[in-house]
């Protein structure tokens, strides 16, 4: 018998500063391989750059060995959407890749990704990656003024759907999530409206908000290596994603050095340190 999605762990104070720990690792990891993406490069070598910070750290990686994932991130370029494997794919000028990854320190997860164009940016490419991003911010900053996790979706929609010119999809195949004591924890953070608010946002959530677009049809097909997520017109795709925790006192952006000031002031959202 199905008793509904499993109960959300809410964290301690003590807990989700190790989370931010394990945020700060990611973020410095991201930094690295974002500055290593460049023509001529393969996504193994970002890999790699990506992993020698984490060992550096001493934290692991959540998506090594998950189930039986081969890399410390997902490379996902053009047509490709998520879950790519590093590999001998050899980035191009122009290429739109997503590179998302993760770390644990002292069992507590992060999961962050961003979408880098490779030398000279098509500017539809580049709207695509701006409003992702934007849409993510969007869906944070809901996430504090917001009372249940379906106004994060809901956020995230309006804002993709008020921007003017040429209609972008989001992607309904894959969610945000829960995250902590693993990557991948309820509860599911839809990226569009619905008529189901989900559960209240209380202090020790912690969510990874991620959303997807992409330039035409959200259908997706799973290629023959059973990871690397297509569109299935061929179409470019883009992702954004930060995890972040929800205390007493505000929110804050695990995966963000400055808890996500920057982006969030001008929403109107003062990130506050975890207590
Ligand atoms: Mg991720
Ligand atoms: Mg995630």
């Amino acid at each position: 018998m199905a008793f509904g999605q499993p109960r959300i762990e809410y964290k301690t104070n003590a807990q989700m500063r190790i989370m931010r720990d394990a945020g700060l690792v990611l973020n410095r990891a991201l930094d690295a391989a974002v500055a290593a993406a460049a023509p001529g490069v393969t996504t193994k070598q970002l890999d790699d750059v990506f992993a020698a910070v984490l060992n550096e750290a001493g934290a692991k990686s959540n998506f090594l060995g998950y189930h039986g994932f081969p890399a410390t991130i997902c490379t996902s370029v053009n047509e490709e959407v998520v879950h790519g494997i590093p590999g001998g794919k050899v980035l191009k000028d122009g290429d739109i890749i997503s590179i998302d990854g993760g770390a644990i320190v002292d069992g507590w997860h992060s999961d962050s990704a961003r979408t880098v164009i490779v030398g000279q940016a098509d500017p539809e490419d580049q709207r695509l990656s701006d409003v992702t991003q934007a849409a993510m911010w969007r869906g944070i900053a809901a996430l504090a003024t917001g009372s249940h996790v379906g106004d994060i979706g809901a956020a995230i929609d309006d804002y993709v759907s008020s921007v003017p010119g040429k209609p972008l999809g989001i992607l309904e195949d894959y969610v945000g999530h829960g995250i902590g004591s693993e990557m991948h924890m309820a509860p599911d953070v839809l990226n569009y409206r619905t008529s189901h608010h989900g559960p209240k946002i209380k202090p020790g959530l912690c969510l990874a908000i991620e959303p997807m677009l992409v330039c035409g049809s959200i259908d997706t097909a799973v290629l023959e290596d059973d990871w690397t997520v297509v569109t299935t017109d061929g179409k470019r795709s883009c992702q954004w994603e930060h995890s972040v925790a929800v205390h007493e006192k505000g929110i804050w952006v695990l995966s963000a050095p400055d808890g996500g000031a920057e982006h969030l002031v001008p929403l109107g959202v003062v990130p506050v340190p975890i207590p």
